[in-house]
């Protein structure tokens, strides 16, 4: 296979903190021998774990990103043992265009794994990780939350794995992530994902859906730092006690946790975030658009549980997802 056109500006492997970037080389109109630098920040000391901390896989997500930053310009290294690579902007163009795929070539990180070295500027972003950065990696913590399109009741995922030894130590890490809410995933689209990439390779992998809506707020970023600082305590590479507080456990355990809208409207959700919902409930209504009289479009919830989920911008499409329903475990 072609080597991977990104190298970063500092050592992956030197006890220290270093500042730098991966640096992706982008031939464009604006620049004939341009790169692009997506910040990047290693702090190592001595031996030991090694954490990749990633942000912004999708660009319009913005609690792992802030609690990247902060934790890449407030560690000294004597607080490190072992290393954490840093990198808030995982999808830096989507970012830096505040969409969810990248702005050059419409890439979803998270669907373009593993890759390819010579593929559009998503693809080799996703090569580098698979074949470079993960490699490196005994845990990756992964920060989501919902984007522009969607909102979530803050948790941490883990997702339910054929090889059990990796799905216990996910599960134990989740726990150590300690959001308000705990969820055992189902993914319904897990190809070319980010999070099926790193568990493949045996390793433990923490995600986070924490809020959305295109913004973050004071209690979700404040969630991100401490699950951050829980998870990096659990694998011992910072010293300290970890916070935990009651967190609700829940399952997304097949296709009924989903609905999904099937046709264009006017969005009323029914329930808020977090409220228990009975098989049956009315979830939402989509009104028609452009005449009055007619009644709304009914979406009920096939199961019981909880809204975890909704849809967010006050327009829907169809095929959109209308809300989720978490699944109470014991
Ligand atoms: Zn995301």
């Amino acid at each position: 296979m072609k080597a991977n056109p990104i190298s970063p500006t500092i050592p992956l492997n030197k006890d220290g903190v270093h500042h730098g970037f991966l640096k992706l080389p982008y031939s464009r109109d604006d620049s004939a021998w341009g790169s692009i630098m997506i910040p990047l920040t290693v702090i190592q000391n001595g031996t030991g774990k090694t954490a990749l901390l990633t942000g912004a896989n999708h660009g319009d997500e913005y609690e792992g990103p802030i609690a990247l930053h902060e934790l890449a310009s407030t560690l000294k290294a004597e607080d490190v043992a072992g290393r954490l690579i840093i990198v808030p902007a995982f999808n830096y163009p989507a970012f830096r265009a505040g969409s969810r795929t990248s702005s050059i070539d419409k890439g979803n990180l998270n669907r373009s794994f593993p890759g390819r070295p010579d593929g559009t500027v998503t693809e080799k972003i996703a090569d580098y990780f698979q074949r470079t950065l993960l490699p490196l990696a005994d845990v990756a913590v992964d920060f989501h939350s919902g984007g522009k399109t969607l909102n979530f009741v803050p948790f941490a995922a883990a997702h339910i794995l054929d090889d059990k030894a990796t799905e216990e130590a996910c599960f134990a890490a989740m726990k150590a992530f300690n959001a308000p809410y705990s969820v055992q995933l189902m993914e319904i689209d897990s190809e070319g994902m980010y999070d099926t990439a790193v568990e493949e390779m045996g390793k433990v992998l923490v995600t986070t859906e924490l809020g959305g809506g295109g913004s973050s707020t004071a209690s979700s970023n404040a969630i991100a730092k401490k699950g951050l600082r829980n998870v990096l305590t659990h694998f011992g590479i910072l010293k300290g006690e970890m916070q935990i507080e009651p967190t609700v456990n829940l399952s997304m355990p097949d296709k009924d946790c989903f609905i999904f809208s099937e046709g264009d409207g006017l969005y009323e959700v029914m329930v808020e975030l977090g409220d228990p919902i009975t098989k049956g409930d009315l979830v939402a209504r989509v009104w028609p658009m452009d005449s009055t009289g007619s009644p709304p479009v009914e979406y009920h919830a096939c199961r019981n549980g909880l809204l975890i989920c909704r849809h967010f911008p006050g327009l829907i499409q169809s095929g959109d997802c209308v809300a989720v329903i978490g699944v109470a475990e014991a």
